[in-house]
C-alpha cells in the first residue's frame, strides 16, 4: 500500500513537471527557428524581396526576453536566413558589464548553431524599458559579425521604430569597404 502511494505520488510529480515543460514551449515558432512564413515555393528568398514588416513583428515581439537589468536598454533582433528560417536574438547583459552581448550577435549565432550559413537580413528594435521612441543602429561589432556571413551589396538592415516605420540599409552602406572572408584568400 505504501508502495502504491509512492508510485501515485511520482506519477504525480511527472504530470505536473510535464504540464509545467509544456507551458514554457515558445509559443512563436521563430524563437525555434522554425519557417514562420511560406513564400511561394518557386519564389527565392533574398535580402530584396524577404518580407520587412514580419521580421520587425517578430523582433517586436521577442523583446521582452532582452534582458538588460543594468542599462535598462532593451534590444531585440529577428535574423531570416538563406533557408527563409527566422531566428531571434536579445541584448543580454552581464553583472561585469565587459561579457555583455548585443542582441543582433545573440540572433546570428542563434542561427548559426542551428545550421544557417547565410543571412538574408536582421531587422533590429531598442529602447529604454521596452519603450521603442527611436531607430536603434547596430554597433560596429554587431556590423563586423553580419559581413561574416553575407554579400554585403544584398544583405539588408533594417532599423525600426514599428512595423511601418523603418529604415532599409545595406550592409555595404552601413559598412563600407568591409575586411571579411574573402579577404584572407
Ligand atoms: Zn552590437
Amino acid at each position: 500500500m505504501k508502495h502504491l502511494k509512492l508510485t501515485h505520488t511520482l506519477a504525480l510529480l511527472c504530470l505536473i513537471l510535464f504540464a509545467g515543460c509544456s507551458k514554457n514551449t515558445p509559443e512563436n515558432p521563430a524563437v525555434k527557428g522554425e519557417l514562420v512564413k511560406e513564400y511561394p515555393e518557386t519564389a527565392v528568398i533574398t535580402g530584396e524581396n524577404f518580407d520587412r514588416q514580419q521580421l520587425i513583428r517578430i523582433a517586436l515581439e521577442n523583446m521582452k526576453n532582452s534582458y538588460a537589468p543594468y542599462s535598462n536598454f532593451n534590444v531585440s533582433a529577428a535574423v531570416v536566413m538563406g533557408s527563409g528560417k527566422i531566428y531571434t536574438g536579445v541584448n543580454v547583459e552581464n553583472s561585469s558589464y565587459g561579457a555583455t552581448i548585443c542582441a543582433e550577435r545573440t540572433a546570428i549565432t542563434h542561427a548559426i548553431a542551428s545550421g544557417e550559413k547565410k543571412i538574408l537580413g536582421i531587422a533590429i528594435v531598442g529602447g529604454m524599458n521596452q519603450n521603442v521612441s527611436d531607430y536603434c543602429a547596430p554597433c560596429g561589432v554587431c556590423r563586423q559579425v553580419m559581413r561574416e556571413f553575407c554579400n554585403p551589396k544584398d544583405m539588408h538592415v533594417i532599423i525600426a521604430k514599428s512595423e511601418t516605420d523603418y529604415k532599409d540599409f545595406t550592409l555595404e552602406e552601413l559598412l563600407p569597404e568591409s575586411f571579411g572572408p574573402e579577404s584572407l584568400n
